[in-house]
């Protein structure tokens, strides 16, 4: 069985025979995807081996990066850099056309950040990342360091030179993705994965001036928790989970499942119409096609 239909309406979204395909393996813990459609590929961070690897249909699997200073996920600002977080090197950093890289952002009030974990760029050009602990507290996912800053999400503006921190209540902020039209934005908080609870994504109304209010509980992701995620142009959103991936309607309401074998952590569209949906889950790269086009840029 590949879908798990929970609400009808998850029928429209997908391909019934349409296979979870099992692209490459190997990884100690995949995460970070992120699309090139320019390239026809995809990137994505081998975390604990300390390399970004890249996939493409025509070329396979290659390492495209060794010696990733740990980098966790990705994203491409709009003019297609690679903007990455970087576990090791404790900081944020942009991928510049020639290779050179471009710190956007390592401390913050004069000390250094914990580990950041994915990062989104919206269309204003700004660079918004969760810096969570989770590549500090152990030497598997980058360097063991105490903490020196609090666990918040930041906004980076790389034209003013400015980093901001834009939500500070939750315990380890995560995956975050914007809605399509940008009114809204999406955090996970999965701060309470050492007590095994499940965990949540919270929505707030982000302004056009980029302040963010009204944070709220927005869907609790049971089994497993909201590592990473995307939103397809339809609003819903396309989240990491135990069990695979978990799509969850703008109202709340979980629609489907798309059942992976492995734990999945994170996922990203792609393809020639942005209907694919890659899928990083442990040790490896998984895509399925659905019926529906991502939120994806370029
Ligand atoms: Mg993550």
């Amino acid at each position: 069985m590949t879908f798990d239909i929970i609400d009808p309406l998850f029928n429209r979204y997908i391909l019934h025979n349409a296979p979870v395909k099992k692209l490459a393996t190997g990884f100690d813990w995949a995460e970070g995807p992120v699309w090139f459609g320019d390239h026809s590929c995809l990137l994505f961070s081998d975390i604990p081996n300390n390399r970004i690897m890249r996939w493409s249909p025509e070329d396979g699997l290659s390492v495209f990066r060794a010696d990733a200073r740990y980098a966790n996920g990705h994203t491409r600002d709009r003019q297609g850099r690679l903007v990455s977080c970087e576990h090791g090197a404790r900081r944020v950093t942009r991928t510049e056309a020639d290779g050179s890289i471009t710190v956007i952002a390592d401390s913050y009030d004069g000390r250094p950040l914990n580990s950041p974990n994915d990062v989104v760029v919206k269309s204003d050009g700004t660079i918004w990342f969760t810096d969570p602990h989770y590549g500090i507290g152990s030497d598997y996912e980058g360097f063991k360091a105490e903490s020196e800053n609090p666990l918040v999400v930041y906004r980076a503006d790389p034209e003013a030179g400015t980093l901001e921190v834009v939500i500070d209540d939750m315990k380890a902020p995560n995956g975050l993705a914007f809605s399509p039209d940008e009114d809204l934005l999406y955090v996970a908080d999965t701060g309470r994965m050492y007590e095994n609870d499940p965990s949540h994504i919270r929505v707030y109304d982000c302004g056009s001036d980029g302040t963010l209010s009204n944070g709220r509980h927005f869907h609790t992701v049971d089994p497993g928790k909201a590592d990473g995620f995307r939103l397809d142009t339809d609003g819903n959103i396309w989240t990491s989970a135990e069990d695979g991936v978990h799509c969850i309607a703008p109202d709340g309401r979980l629609l489907g499942k798309v059942l992976v074998p492995e734990k999945v952590s994170n996922v990203c569209f792609g393809g020639r119409a942005k209907h694919e949906l890659y899928v990083t889950a442990t040790t490896s790269l998984y895509r399925v096609t659905l019926n529906r086009r991502g939120v994806q840029w370029p």
